[in-house]
């Protein structure tokens, strides 16, 4: 006998023990069953010939009727979870309830796995799992600590090196952030992780909510149907050893769980998987646009990993869009689509259809300045949803700006390293975004920060920017306050400081709720000056609005600190939308240079420590030429994030840069 155990999403009509007949309508034939409900979860018992996908619908006596797609092979005995929010919501709840106690469970969990592995024996944790003892025996690390035990993983030893059983994959972060690609250990566990972040935070934007008038109603449901998500399978490469090493996501899109998950989420992909994981990320963009637009009364949502690969699909589309429109209208694919894999699914899903094609086409003439694109085309679309906060802020402009009314939802928290939390608060802009931390996916721990005064600031090494505390749990961390974020993870990660930087906004329960300030690593610093990432990003904010009179926008931005000058100086790259006047980059620039409010470059400037800040405009396309760098190193387009400082020693993108250089300003800020 085959059953397959249904779980509910919404059955409000149904009654514990109660007896239904269900029919099932299906490709091959029909099939009656007898259900009973016991806690929510129905078993169809005695039903035949389930082996393939099947629609099916079912009425309960009082004209209720849901549709339900069983998409899976069924094998005699298999059960099969259809997805049910409030499960797991219910389960996030409980879980973070007790979040101390689920702390000391994972933390016994990983050591329990791991107390095999060379590292931690050499420790002396002596199969001790408990956090004192941990704490005590185990250091905090950074990548640089672990880089020669994920080497010798990487040359092939098979020993338990930092896990009981052997890592077989390894991830290749996206390597913007420092410069350069690290390799990290992957693992099943890091797979499940993913799909119950991406699972809890589904649930919580399909929750159920009350309004004012106390109705009940879910905040962004989206119904059966498909999601334009721009994602990208990167290159594979095989280390020394024969591990194969590829991005995080690429790792978690090719595992099996991830298409599951997608399902179960009603989120699958309107491209096919050739598209996803195509040879030429420009020529997946294309089709990734041609497929959501075949599909585009069904898209029930757009995506991408990071808002950066967002605004690029549709600045993309400013310039295919005809072209797309005829491949539509046509049922014929751009010659512009040579890789065969690709040519050839897609071909399969194109036919003629005139009508499709014109009203694309009338929709789009019809739009000033791609205003509110989102929507007009893809007008089920719920939201827009990708990493908008952090590094990505800068690109929520343009991004308000193609979706129009849409809401934007900022995706959850997490890194090539693991995830961290999810976005249980659906409704925040992402500006306001926090997220809530799981506390059985890892172990984490937090470095309290505190900003140097002026005196410890002058007498600091440049790259230690906060006095730090001991570290303290997940649950004794203190609202208002900031931490870095310290991983224990199941994939050989043991107190491994991420290098992030986040702030407690409040309680879910037990669990904090995090907001991402930003990287911790200084990016720019000459002399006892010390800017970060979002430093920069306030300046080029406060300058890019004078650019607004003009409706001028910075398309992306860089930095680099140049030190064959004496005294050496900050350099701001700026890619523009179109042609500005010298006078008004001139303000600028003074603006980018006064906008740095760091005490000690203030300090600086005034005694010319620091020369005058030099903003350097590059040709239309800058950015993309370093994309494509860095998409030819490895990195996936989904999970790109444009390094915010090039130093001397990347030569290659520098010289990407000041090869394109068109005009460049000096700052006359601090000139008497
Ligand atoms: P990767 O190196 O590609 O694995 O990128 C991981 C880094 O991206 C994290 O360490 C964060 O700095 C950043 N990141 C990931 N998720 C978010 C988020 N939701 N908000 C802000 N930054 C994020």
């Amino acid at each position: 006998m085959s059953f397959v155990t249904v779980q509910f999403s919404s059955s409000p009509d149904l009654q514990s023990g109660c007896e239904f007949v269900v029919t099932i309508v299906a490709i091959c034939g029909l099939a009656a069953a007898a259900v009973t409900r016991s806690q929510g979860i129905i078993r169809f018992e005695r039903i035949v010939s389930l082996n393939r996908s099947y629609w099916m619908s079912h009425s309960f006596g009082r004209k209720r009727s849901w549709r339900f797609l069983l998409e899976a092979l069924l094998a005699p005995s298999e059960k099969m979870r259809v997805f049910n929010i409030e499960s797991v919501i219910d389960e996030f709840e409980t879980v973070t309830k007790s979040a101390g106690h689920h702390q000391r469970e994972t933390l016994r969990k990983i050591l329990e796995q791991n107390g095999k592995a060379e590292y931690l024996k050499n420790l002396g944790l002596g199969g001790r799992t408990d956090p004192e003892s941990y704490k005590a025996r185990v250091p905090l690390v950074t990548h640089g600590d672990l880089e020669p035990y994920i080497q010798r993983i990487s040359d092939g030893d098979s020993s338990p090196i930092l896990t009981g059983k052997p890592i077989t994959s390894i991830s290749l972060s996206s390597g913007t952030t420092q410069g350069k690609q690290k390799y990290l250990p992957f693992n099943e566990e890091l797979v499940q992780s993913t799909m119950q972040i991406f699972q809890t935070s589904y649930a919580f934007r399909n929750r159920f909510s009350n309004n004012i008038l106390a109705a009940s109603f879910r905040e962004y449901p989206i119904g059966d149907g498909k999601a334009l998500q721009f994602i990208y399978g990167s290159k594979q490469v095989k280390t020394n050893g024969g591990l194969t090493a590829t991005t995080a996501t690429t790792n978690v899109y090719r595992s099996e769980q991830f298409k599951r998950t997608m399902n179960d989420i009603q989120s699958q992909c309107t491209s096919p998987d050739e598209v996803i994981f195509g040879s030429d990320y420009r020529q997946s963009l294309y089709c990734h646009l041609l497929c959501g637009l075949i599909y585009s009364d069904e898209v029930q949502f757009i995506f991408s990993t990071f808002a950066h690969s967002l605004v690029h699909s549709f600045r993309t589309f400013e310039q295919v869009w005809e072209e797309i429109c005829t491949d539509i209208r046509e049922g014929v694919l751009s010659s512009r689509i040579t890789v065969p894999s690709i040519r050839e699914a897609v071909s399969k899903i194109l036919v003629p259809n005139p009508s499709l094609a014109d009203s694309i086409y009338q929709k789009c003439v019809g739009l000033s300045n791609w205003y509110g694109v989102i929507p007009e085309l893809w007008p089920n679309a719920k939201y827009v949803y990708g990493v908008m906060t952090g590094s990505m802020e800068p690109y929520l402009k343009k991004l308000r700006h193609y979706a129009g009314n849409l809401p934007l939802m900022s995706a959850d928290y997490g890194s090539s390293e693991g995830w961290i939390g999810a976005n249980v608060n659906p409704s925040l802009p992402p500006e306001l975004a926090t997220f809530a931390v799981l506390p059985n996916i890892g172990y984490f721990e937090f470095i309290p920060l505190e900003k140097l005064g002026m005196q410890e600031l002058e007498s600091s090494l440049t790259s230690i920017h906060y006095k730090e505390a001991e570290p303290v749990d997940l649950t004794e961390v203190e609202v208002g306050k900031e931490y870095e974020v310290v991983i224990t993870n199941f994939a050989g990660l043991y107190r491994y400081r991420l290098g992030d930087i986040v702030r407690v906004t409040g309680f879910h329960n037990c669990t904090p709720e995090l907001q991402f300030m930003r990287r911790r690593s200084l990016i720019l610093s000459i002399n006892i000056d010390k800017n970060t990432e979002k430093d920069l990003q306030l300046s080029v904010e406060a300058a890019a609005k004078l650019l607004a009179e003009e409706k001028i926008e910075v398309v992306d931005f860089t930095s680099h600190v140049d030190t064959s000058t004496e005294p050496g100086h900050y350099v701001i790259f700026w890619e523009l939308s179109s042609v500005s006047n010298d006078e008004i980059l001139h303000s600028c620039c003074n603006c980018l240079d006064l906008s740095f409010a760091d005490a000690g470059y203030v300090g600086s400037r005034k005694v010319s420590a620091i020369g005058p800040l030099e903003l350097r405009i590059v040709r239309k396309g800058t950015f993309d030429m370093v994309l494509h760098y860095y998409v030819g190193l490895g990195a996936a387009l989904s999970q790109f994030k444009a390094p915010r400082c090039v130093s001397q020693s990347n030569s290659k993108v520098l010289q990407i840069l000041c090869m394109n250089v068109t005009s460049c300003y000096f700052s006359t800020a601090y000139e008497n």
